[in-house]
């Protein structure tokens, strides 16, 4: 990936559109111009124009948009080609931007190379990416917050205040015999505290961002018959924000993408539980359990008006300890008074009926609850398990600062460790293929 080299990705989403764009950044965009509409547009002017091809003939007519350097999307030169949306058209367009010697851009190159000529930092490219594919409005709202900075800014500002303290512990180095005066004159371990508590506010609201953008896997199982179906079905027609209904590749597991409050959810049904000598049922079963083992949330339905011969503590003990469980009793129409039952209900027992509906917003309040969301004024900003493990690992470096502060070389070792950390995550540390694999992951022409 050179630098010096002039990329050119359509922009806009594939298919019939009334506009598409085609973007060009780097040293030749300002020629591409020439060559394309006959002159170099005036910068940040939009410009009706007709797009030529190598023989003089009109491919489109649009607009023109050229950004000089520094002051453009990726810090180079950029033109931006807004044409009719067709995919013939914007082919022929890219085409003859490479016959003019662009080369296609990769995934989020345009991204990158903003990266790198400092318009974005890591947090902020990544949260391009994670607005693009915001499934929530309340996920687009923490990507929005990460984009403009605000996570970025709240971690700098962490990392300075780290810096200033490791230079106190560090300058303590040289004057051995003062060490301890040195740290008790510097207020250290005070400083260190209130530190740990800024990290711990970051690291909330973070690991909130990162629910909205992860979401989390919910498992239906239980016994054939007790309403899992049902349930799921009532879960995703109460929700407006339906996605999809993706058939699972298992034969009995069916997927659905829904949001609690922006939280997505990746809901799982699973073929009834129970033994069986049929061995199409068995696998059905089997890949039950699979998809329990991988569950962040287990939502254990019981049919309330049965006797099961195969008691729900049967199925309860077999269960994987990882994952929060709830026990759905369900089919409480069924019972002589079921609303007292409603009453009952609690984060880890919910009553409900999937048929008639009641009780099913206690269940969505305890799938959240369990999920770890928690309701709050801040938007979270959107942040990704990377950020959550570099918080981590700060936060533990700390921790371990506060109980070694009696040796200034551990102590000055820990405060590095958590800065390091810190800068990882706004990529002032970042290694090459980390770049890699996070650019990797955008679409094209962004
Ligand atoms: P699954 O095999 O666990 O997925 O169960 P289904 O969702 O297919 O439901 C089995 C049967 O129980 C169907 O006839 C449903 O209509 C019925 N059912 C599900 N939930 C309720 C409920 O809350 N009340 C009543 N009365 N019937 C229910």
């Amino acid at each position: 990936m050179d630098p010096a080299d002039t990329i050119a990705a359509v922009a806009t989403a594939p298919g019939r559109a009334g506009i598409g764009i085609v973007r060009i950044s780097g040293p030749k965009a300002g020629p591409i111009a020439e060559a394309l509409i006959g002159k170099v547009p005036s910068p940040r002017h939009a410009t009706l124009a007709k797009f030529a091809d190598g023989g003089g003939e009109t491919i489109d007519q649009g607009i023109a948009l050229f950004f000089p350097n520094p002051h453009s999307y990726t810090g180079e030169d950029l033109l931006e080609l807004q044409g009719h949306g067709g995919a013939a058209v914007l082919r022929l367009l890219l085409k003859r931007c490479v016959e003019l010697g662009a080369r296609p851009a990769q995934p989020g190159e345009f991204t990158r190379r903003a990266f790198l000529n400092d318009k974005l930092d890591l947090a902020q490219a990544e949260a391009v990416a994670d607005l693009i594919d915001a499934s929530s409005a309340a996920a687009a709202r923490g990507a929005m917050r990460s984009l403009s900075g605000e996570f970025s800014a709240r971690v700098n500002s962490l990392r300075d205040s780290l810096i200033e303290l490791r230079g106190l512990v560090e300058a303590s180095l040289d004057f051995p015999e003062e060490e301890i005066d040195f740290l008790e004159q510097g207020q250290v371990v005070p400083r260190l505290m209130t530190l740990r508590s800024r990290l711990r506010e970051i690291l909330t609201t973070a690991r909130q961002g990162n629910l909205l953008r992860e979401g989390v896997r919910v498992v239906l199982l239980g016994r054939p018959n007790v309403g899992k179906s049902s349930l799921m079905n009532r879960l995703a027609e109460e929700e407006v924000a339906i996605v999809t209904e993706i058939p699972g590749t298992t034969r009995d597991a069916l997927r659905r993408e829904l949001a609690i409050e922006g939280v997505p959810l990746h809901l799982v049904d699973t073929a009834g539980l129970r033994r069986t000598a049929d061995p199409v049922e068995r696998l059905g079963v089997d890949r039950a359990w699979a998809e329990i083992a991988k569950a962040d949330i287990l939502l254990h339905v019981i049919d309330i008006s049965q006797n099961p011969t195969e008691t729900p503590e049967e199925i309860a003990g077999a269960l994987p300890a990882g994952p929060v469980k709830i026990s759905v009793f369900n089919k409480i129409d069924l019972l002589p008074e079921p609303l007292s039952r409603v009453g009952s209900s609690s984060e880890a027992e919910v009553w409900l009926s999937a048929k008639t509906g009641v009780g099913v917003p206690l269940l969505r309040t305890a799938i959240l609850k369990a999920a770890g969301w928690r309701e709050s004024e801040e938007v979270p900003f959107m942040a990704r398990e990377r950020h959550l493990a570099a918080l981590t690992l700060a936060a533990g470096a700390l921790q371990r600062a506060t109980e070694q502060a009696a040796s200034v070389e551990l102590l000055a070792e820990e405060l590095r460790v958590a800065q390091v950390a810190l800068g990882e995550i706004t990529g002032e540390f970042s290694a090459d293929n980390l770049l890699g694999e996070i650019f990797s992951r955008f679409c094209i022409g962004k």
